[in-house]
């Protein structure tokens, strides 16, 4: 089919007619998912200077340009469904702004592993602890840096994913915490990309996690890589989108070498899927 310039024309008016600030938000990543581990992209309209925005006491990235910006809010797996709110503060004035959380269930998951991961023995318990406090100060990290949107991510290694996001986990009969992450198998050694450009924060051995790399991608933007079985950069490195990190492993409490994704916003863990293009 040919079009006439008429119809060219026309298209090319219905086109530029759009808001500009709606265009934007349509194509726009991480999609709006107001669910419990979904993401609120909660417009703050148009100010000079970035508002600052908190869920709470805690900052909220905020993105955007003068003319348009967005509240980016990572919305907790444990949240329940009903009323939230955001405070914002711009041009010397605070408001608050209400959104929805609507119910989400996820499906259940049984897994089998060895029976020392599931009860840990008392010195395996607080090495947990011990590391479990130190990924929640990683987790904190907050830099002023606001990544550069839409903050599109391409995924961190091809692969099947092979266990999504939300997943209430059973392990060896046990109830356990919610899977907080995107699985994708792959076969060892596979190379592990930064999926944005993002500064290294963190790099270690852990029990649960096994090899593993945080990066910040700014404003409380940060991605966590697990069960790596080699790892190429260190604290501090900034990659480029597509920079090699790590490799698959199957490293910490894993069935089978894949990458564990987690993507970190104000502190929640959300779904990495809302982050790739469809
Ligand atoms: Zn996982």
């Amino acid at each position: 089919m040919t079009l006439s310039r008429r119809q060219l024309l026309l298209a090319f008016a219905a086109t530029a007619a759009v808001p500009c600030a709606r265009a934007a938000a349509a194509g726009a990543l991480p999609r709006d998912a107001r669910v419990p581990g979904g993401v609120a992209r909660i417009a703050l309209g148009p100010a000079s200077e970035r508002p600052r925005a908190q869920d709470d006491a805690l900052p909220l990235l905020v993105a955007g340009s003068t003319a348009a910006w967005t509240a980016i809010v990572g919305i907790p797996l444990a949240a329940r469904p009903g009323r939230a709110q955001i405070q914002v503060q711009a041009a010397g004035e605070s408001r608050t702004l209400d959104y929805t959380v609507r119910a989400k269930s996820y499906p259940q998951q049984r897994l089998r592993v060895a029976p020392g991961q599931v009860d840990l023995s008392p010195e395996d318990q607080a090495r947990h602890e011990r590391e479990r406090a130190h990924q929640l100060s990683v987790m904190e990290t907050f830099s002023l840096r606001a990544p550069e949107s839409p903050f599109a991510m391409s995924a961190p290694v091809s692969g099947r994913r092979s266990s999504s996001f939300g997943l209430r986990r059973v392990f060896n009969g046990q109830a356990r915490a919610p899977h907080a992450g995107m699985d994708i198998a792959a076969a060892l050694g596979t190379p592990v990309t930064a999926p944005l450009e993002g500064r290294v924060v963190d790099t270690g051995d852990y029990f649960f996690n096994g090899g593993t790399v945080w990066l910040d991608h700014g404003g409380g933007l940060l991605t966590l890589y697990c069960h790596l079985s080699e790892i190429f950069v260190q604290a501090g490195d900034l990659l480029r989108a597509g920079e090699r990190l790590g490799a698959v492993g199957a490293t910490g409490r894993a069935t089978g070498p894949h990458l564990h994704w987690g993507v970190l916003l104000n502190r929640t863990m959300v779904d990495p899927a809302l982050f790739l293009a469809a």
